[in-house]
Order: C-alpha cells, then sequence, then structure tokens
C-alpha cells in the first residue's frame, strides 16, 4: 500500500511508541516546568515526573536513581564515562582498554585520550566478533584505570560476555564500562551480577526518542569518580550541568519500561523473523553471516555476498527496503565497515554486506516481501553486471 520502503534499519534508529510519545506530550504542553525549579508547582510535576522515570530506569538495570546519569544519548554517556575517569583516575594511572568492533563514540573518545597522552590498547576480536578473554586478561596492568568493551554490537549485533569482562575487572580493581546503546531493553542488564562500573544508554535505539541517554555511575563497592565533562548549574551530582529535559526522560523511562515488559516475547519473535529471513535467504550461492551466528541480538541479521557490487545492490533495494550496506569493492568506493574487517576474513572484504535490523513494527509479511525482492535482486544483478574484484 505504501511506496515507503520497509524499514530495517533498527540498529541505526527506532520509530517512536505511540505508548512513549502519549506519555511525552504532556511534558511538552502544560507540565512545561524546569525541574529544578523548587519553588512552584510547575517546577514540581515536572521534578515528580523525572524522579519516577529515573526510579524506573535504575530499576530496569538493577541500580539505585542517584546512579542515573542523563545525558544527550551514548554518545554523551560515552564520553563522560571515559574522558570522566581518565581525568579522576589520571594520578592512578594512564593505561585503557577498549575493543576494534566498539561504536565510534568509544574509539574517538579514546584516540582523543591517546592525542593527550594516555595508552589505549585496542583489542582485536574473534571471526565471531567476540573478544578472547584470556588476551584481554594478559592486557590488564597494575596501571589500566579502564577497560570498555560493548554489550551488543551495532553492525553485527555481538553479544559479549559482560559477566567475565565484569568479573575480571572487579578483580583487578579495575573500572568496567559498557556502552550497552543497543542492548537496553534487549537483553537483561543487571548491574550488580555483571560488575558494571559505568554504562551507557540511549532511548532512540528502543522506541523511545532521540536526544536521552544516561550514564550509569556505580555509587558504592566501589565508588566511582567522574571528572564532569559540562560544567554549569551543577545538575546530575555535578556530574551532567544542563536542564533536564523533562519529555525526552518521560519518553525515555516509559520506552524501556514496555521494552523490558515485552522482552521475552519480543526476542522470541524477532528469532523467529530472523530464522525466517535467513532460511530464505541462504538459498542464495556465496552468502555468509557476520558475527556470532547465536550470541547476538535477536533482531539482526548481518550478512556478506559474494560476487555482487556493493552500491549497486545499495541502489536496487533502496526503493523496497531500509537497510544499512557497505561493500569495498564497489563502484562508488564504500567503504568496507571497520567492524568486518576487524573480524578478520580478508577475502570477505571484497563481497557486499547487509545489516538487517529487524525491530517491533516489522511483520511476517514485511519480511517474505524483503527475502524475495532481495533474491530477485541479487540474481539479477549477479546475471548482468560484471564485478571488478
Ligand atoms: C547508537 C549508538 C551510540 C550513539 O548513541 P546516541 O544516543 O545516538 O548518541 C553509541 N553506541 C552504540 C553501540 C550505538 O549503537
Amino acid at each position: 500500500m505504501s511506496s515507503r520502503p520497509i524499514y530495517l534499519d533498527c540498529h541505526a534508529t527506532t520509530p517512536i511508541d505511540e505508548r512513549v510519545l502519549n506519555a511525552m506530550i504532556p511534558y511538552f504542553t502544560e507540565k512545561f516546568g524546569n525541574p529544578a525549579s523548587i519553588s512552584h508547582v510547575y517546577g514540581w510535576e515536572s521534578e515528580a515526573a523525572v524522579k519516577q522515570s529515573r526510579d524506573i530506569l535504575a530499576t530496569a538495570i538493577n541500580a539505585n536513581p542517584e546512579e542515573i546519569v542523563f545525558t544527550s544519548g551514548a554518545t554523551e554517556a560515552n564520553n563522560l564515562a571515559i574522558k570522566g575517569v581518565a581525568e579522576a583516575y589520571f594520578a592512578k594511572g594512564q593505561h585503557i582498554v577498549t575493543v576494534a568492533t566498539e561504536h565510534k563514540a568509544v574509539l574517538e573518545p579514546c584516540e582523543y585520550l591517546e592525542s593527550m597522552g594516555f595508552e589505549i590498547m585496542v583489542l582485536p576480536v574473534n571471526q565471531d566478533g567476540l573478544i578472547d578473554l584470556e588476551q584481554l586478561e594478559k592486557t590488564l596492568r597494575h596501571d589500566t584505570i579502564l577497560v570498555s568493551v560493548m554489550a551488543a554490537n551495532n553492525e553485527i549485533g555481538v553479544l559479549q560476555p559482560l559477566d567475565k569482562i565484569g568479573k575480571m575487572c572487579r578483580q583487578k580493581e579495575i573500572i568496567f564500562h559498557t556502552d550497552a546503546a543497543q542492548a537496553i531493553g534487549k537483553i537483561p542488564l543487571d548491574v550488580e551480577a555483571l560488575n558494571i562500573d559505568l554504562m551507557s544508554l540511549t532511548a532512540h535505539k528502543v522506541y523511545g526518542p532521540k536526544g536521552i541517554g544516561a550514564l550509569y555511575v556505580r555509587r558504592r563497592n566501589p565508588r566511582i569518580k567522574l571528572a564532569a565533562q559540562q560544567h554549569g548549574g551543577g545538575h546530575e551530582r555535578g556530574m551532567r550541568s544542563g536542564t533536564l529535559y523533562t519529555p525526552q526522560i518521560v519518553g525515555f523511562a516509559k520506552a524501556v519500561e514496555i521494552a523490558l515488559a515485552e522482552q521475552e516475547t519480543e526476542n522470541q519473535r524477532l528469532t523467529e523473523l530472523r530464522e525466517r529471513l535467513w532460511k530464505q535467504l541462504s538459498t542464495l550461492e556465496g552468502i555468509y553471516i557476520n558475527g556470532h551466528p547465536q550470541k547476538r541480538l535477536a533482531g539482526n541479521l548481518n550478512i556478506s555476498l559474494e560476487g555482487v557490487d556493493g552500491a549497486a545492490l545499495s541502489l536496487a533495494l533502496q526503493p523496497m527496503v531500509a537497510v544499512s550496506s557497505g561493500s569495498a569493492c564497489s563502484s562508488n568506493n564504500v567503504a568496507p565497515s571497520y567492524v568486518l574487517i576487524a573480524l578478520g576474513h580478508p577475502e570477505k572484504l571484497a563481497y557486499a554486506s547487509v545489516r538487517f535490523g529487524m525491530g517491533r513494527f516489522n511483520t511476517v509479511e514485511e519480511i517474505d516481501k524483503v527475502a524475495e525482492h532481495f533474491i530477485t535482486t541479487v540474481k539479477s544483478l549477479r546475471s548482468t553486471s560484471v564485478v571488478i574484484c
């Protein structure tokens, strides 16, 4: 009916769930007060909404409300965590460990710190996208102040073993940060059970609004110190100044609350959709899954395809399906993703790659339509186009 392409790019962002939007609306209009205004009802009602939202988010990750620091999203939370720890623990050490497949919002702050004199160790990953725990252990030193490993990868959906990393870091008294932008609401995240000290969150990957996220900052056993990266009125216990964005905060909490309530059934449904898609796509020759086949987000399927020009494929898919795609070998010179490079299949880097990100509003009918169109497109491209490499 609609001429708009079917949306399968849920790792980039998701639409706001209407239940979330409805919870937000009053806070744009009649309940517009500044939650920091303590002398009138406008301030009180906003403050109460922020408090309730903070409680919901804290409960969702088994934290205390005072441990939630609202930010503009996961990019800011990552920056605050990494630079904030680097500055606060500078005297203890300047060695930081992260992973090659992290989001740029982790890798770039680390590179910045490297330019400031910190020593950054970027761990490789195995062919399935998982880190090698023994290698991580060997990398840790007496002057390592921070380990930053993501919960779920935004390209290949791979889930890192947070429990084992957390345990190792706690034993060695090293701060453990995880970027959980793709994980919140999709897999259980318990900061106590997983020994997480800092955790970055965002709302817009889980059917909440853009421009809001949070950093979980552990307050006890041990208490984590952070140097503020934005100074001002001293909001968020001095760690992040700026007037709190009440409607976004209310939407963030509502989005997480819904995702948790539906997590189990939704994961089952998405796994079925993914398996249904793969069952059809795998009838093609020369198609491979990127990342661990099971240890991944339910809604993620990332594939490489041989003998197809990446740019031509992307162009042919665009009218029908919104996905993220790339390739090294392409007339348009689309660079291969650094995440796929890190998996270390040099032969596959010439292949076209496609990330399917399925979500709450995708249906079986859509998946079947996409699979059929995809197969026809690939067959036709293979029969007509000359692949250069
Ligand atoms: C989307 C994403 C980010 C950035 O989050 P924003 O809220 O958009 O700043 C960081 N890390 C990962 C893993 C992501 O998927």
